[in-house]
């Protein structure tokens, strides 16, 4: 097992993070979680005795400090990241520097909170005849976004979009996705997806800032943009009678 384990806790339940990842806090003496947005309830799998850190108040080089005193000491770290890592994680600053330390890590993948919120939708993101990709971004904030992939940029594509950390700015969000998509492209906001507070706001890029105002949302939300919200696709091949592949003959 390495020094360090990079555990995605998923987007809040605490019966969505994977086995392995449980198997991480269970056996890790050092915990370190994101306590912005990590479920303080995944901490019911750490050991009594483990010594917990929340790293919402902490920088870098202070998460960094803790790892390397506890790994001097033989211990186990579990670093605990909300969804998936890999996804405005700020992850790879960490493992970066655990590399130059030479301080062996692994990192087990988490459910993102954009697959959550599918689910809590009931949707398909991607939809036959509607859309095959899905974008996932963010509006700039701090961190600076390239503008190559600005949001009017994206929205010529008339993808599904996942848009990140940008509810607090619904308004101007909308006002550039609108230059790609129509008006009455579905829009839905979910909050707080798989936590016992979720709320989902339905809408259309002409009027779902409003309703996301009134009901009073503005953060740890995930806006998501398309025609995946709509009833009109197109059925699937992959389970179409007249459609043979490696694993089934056509029946037609
Ligand atoms: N790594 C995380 C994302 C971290 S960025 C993941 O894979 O989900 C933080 C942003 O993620 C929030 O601003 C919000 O846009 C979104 N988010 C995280 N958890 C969420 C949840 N349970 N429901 C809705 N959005 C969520």
């Amino acid at each position: 097992m390495s020094q360090v384990t990079f555990v995605g806790a998923g987007p809040g339940d605490p019966e969505l993070i994977t086995l392995k990842g449980v198997k991480a806090i269970e056996a890790a003496e050092v915990i370190i979680y994101a306590g912005s947005l990590v479920n303080p309830e995944i901490l019911r799998y750490a050991p009594v005795n483990a010594q917990i850190h929340n790293s919402a108040s902490m920088t870098l080089e202070q998460v960094l400090q803790v790892i390397e005193a506890a790994v001097s000491q033989g211990h186990k770290v579990a670093r605990v990241h909300t969804g998936d890592p890999s996804i405005y994680g700020a992850i790879q600053e960490q493992m970066d520097a655990l590399k130059q330390k030479n301080i062996t890590y692994t990192v087990i993948p988490g459910v993102s909170s954009f697959l959550a919120a599918a689910a809590s939708l009931r949707r398909e993101y991607t939809l036959p005849g509607v859309s095959q990709t899905i974008i996932l971004t963010r509006k700039e904030g701090r961190t600076p976004v390239p503008e190559r992939e600005s949001l009017a940029e994206l929205a010529k594509h008339g993808a599904t979009m996942g848009i990140f950390l940008s509810v607090q700015d619904i308004d101007q969000v909308m006002a550039e996705l609108s230059t790609g998509y129509p008006a009455d492209t579905p829009v839905a906001v979910v909050y707080k997806a798989s936590w016992p507070e979720e709320a989902i706001v339905r809408g259309s890029l002409a009027d779902i800032a409003a309703k996301v105002a009134s009901a009073g949302i503005s953060k740890t939300a995930l806006i998501l943009v398309g025609g995946f919200l709509g009833n009109d696709y197109a059925r699937s091949l992959l389970y179409h009678p007249g459609f043979s592949h490696e694993f089934r003959e056509s029946s037609q």
